[in-house]
């Protein structure tokens, strides 16, 4: 590489000199004659080495030489003392201001190129050593940040707490505009949006794996797909809307060997990140993500198999009290209306009876399922014991309630159950009971014996039917 060479000597002759012997050895020469020319050259170029007449009339070069040293610009740039002196006391004078070397005039001239090429090659050796340094350091600071990071996020166990945490720290932490993390549902082949600060992304937003082109390459590659201009790829053809991003990556999501989701990242503003260090460190976080959201999801399994009846998969006992609970002071504390539905299913023992309890069970997991299908998604039904159900539908008033019942009522007349084995479809009947508060009663006790009263009266009156409690009975 070319290198720039300042002379800065006073005698225009050793000037001439210096500068035809740099020039024929590949070198480029600045020539200055005094201590002010000298620094108007270094504020324009470049310098990689200065040759500093010591003797330079009215300044004294060793001075020039003490205030290079003493800027930061210029305190890295190699100085080496010119001198008609031989003097041992010159020579380390030059040498306490900061000169590197001394050459004493008249110089040979292969001398002068020989300390010339290795302070320059030392220099060089040098600035890489820094640069190398400053990598590390920079590297280290990066894993220590992730680190920090990954310590945070696992934390939390739960998926709301997670959920915010990501939503609040990840685009700065990651310097993206917009990123969103969706998870793989298998049983429905779709990708589940867990997290987002997308403004256009629904809450509960559900893509069939094969709609979302990226992502679906991403899991089957198992590799970051790295886009630099998203509207010139081929994944853009696949939207309606048109993208007006630029950068967009998506990552697989992978913990142990479970690719559990996917994670996007569009507009990365690097910052101080190289390229380089980005993708490294998108994909160091996403294995960190990866595993903290597995082992939450992992965690809210075990976490709603405790609140579900093993054999129908609805709520249990316990979780329709806790919830009946909850449910009841949000209502008092927003003055709302909120209803209990009992079901009781007709004449079960001789479901079990005529086909025996197997196939009972399979009846009532079938009516479980049902009824589950049946309900609002803000209503809660739950498998209150042996073949009765009840549902909170909160937010609701009894005569709401009533036509909610009347439309399971309707679902459920005259019901046949197919069951494998049996050659006719198993009928099964209905019977409600309706409670709701605050017009029947403020007390959760008193809800749910007014509801199962009530299903008791419609039972006495002949079952497949509803039972409204009034004050009247
Ligand atoms: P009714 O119309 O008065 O409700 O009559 P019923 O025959 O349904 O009687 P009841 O509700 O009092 O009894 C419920 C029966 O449901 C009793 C029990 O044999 C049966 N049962 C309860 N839990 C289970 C279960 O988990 N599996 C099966 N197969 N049967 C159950
Ligand atoms: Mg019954």
């Amino acid at each position: 590489m070319n290198k720039s060479i300042l002379i800065v000597d006073d005698d225009p002759d050793s000037r001439q000199i210096l500068n035809k012997i740099l020039k024929d050895d590949g070198y480029t020469p600045f020539l200055a004659t005094n201590e002010k020319e000298a620094f108007q050259i270094l504020s324009k170029v470049d310098i990689d080495l200065i040759l500093l007449d010591i003797n330079l009339g009215k300044v004294s070069g060793l001075e020039v030489c003490r205030q290079l040293k003493s800027t930061d610009e210029y305190k890295n740039i190699p100085i080496i003392a010119i001198s008609v002196s031989h003097m041992e006391e010159d020579i380390v004078n030059a040498l306490e201001s900061g000169a590197i070397d001394y050459i004493v005039k008249p110089f040979y001239k292969k001398v002068l190129l020989t300390k010339i090429k290795s302070i320059l090659s030392i220099k060089e050796k040098e600035e890489e050593l820094i640069k190398l340094i400053n990598q590390t350091t920079k590297h280290q600071k990066l894993l220590t940040q992730e680190a920090e990071f990954s310590k945070n996020l696992n934390q939390f166990l739960d998926m709301e707490t997670k959920r915010n945490f990501i939503k609040e720290y990840f685009p700065d932490f990651l310097g993206a505009r917009l990123f969103s993390i969706f998870i793989i549902d298998e049983e429905i082949r779709s990708f589940k949006l867990f997290v987002s600060n997308h403004p256009n992304l629904e809450y509960n937003l559900i893509v069939p794996i094969e709609k979302s082109t990226i992502m679906y390459d991403a899991i089957h590659k198992k590799e970051m797909i790295f886009i630099d201009d998203y509207s010139k790829s081929k994944y853009a053809k696949s939207h309606r809307k048109k993208y007006t991003t630029g950068i967009v990556c998506s990552i697989p999501l992978i913990s142990g060997d479970r690719t559990i989701g996917v994670l996007n990242v569009n507009d990365p503003q690097y910052k101080d990140l190289e390229e380089y260090d980005f993708k490294g460190r998108i994909l160091r976080i996403s294995q960190h993500l990866a595993v903290s959201i597995h082992n939450t999801l992992l965690y809210e399994k075990v976490k709603d198999l405790s609140m579900r009846d093993s054999m129908t998969g609805l709520y249990n006992f316990r979780y329709f009290i806790d919830t009946l609970k909850k449910e009841i002071e949000s209502a008092k504390k927003n003055h709302e209306a909120l209803s209990c539905i009992m079901i009781d299913i007709d004449n079960f023992k001789e479901v079990n009876d005529n086909y025996g309890h197997q196939i009972g069970d399979m009846v009532l997991r079938e009516l479980a399922r049902s009824i589950s299908l049946s309900v609002r998604s803000s209503d809660i039904p739950a498998r209150y014991g042996g073949d009765e159900f009840i549902i909170i539908l909160p937010k609701t008033s009894k005569t709401l309630a009533i036509r909610l019942a009347n439309r399971l009522m309707s679902m459920f007349k005259n019901k046949e159950i197919r069951v494998p084995g049996t050659k006719e479809p198993i009928k099964v009947t209905l019977s409600m009971g309706i409670s709701s508060f605050p017009e029947d009663t403020k007390d959760m006790d008193e809800l749910i014996k007014i509801a199962d009263a009530a299903l008791y009266r419609a039972k006495n009156e002949g079952k497949n039917r509803i039972h409204v409690y009034s004050d009247a009975n």
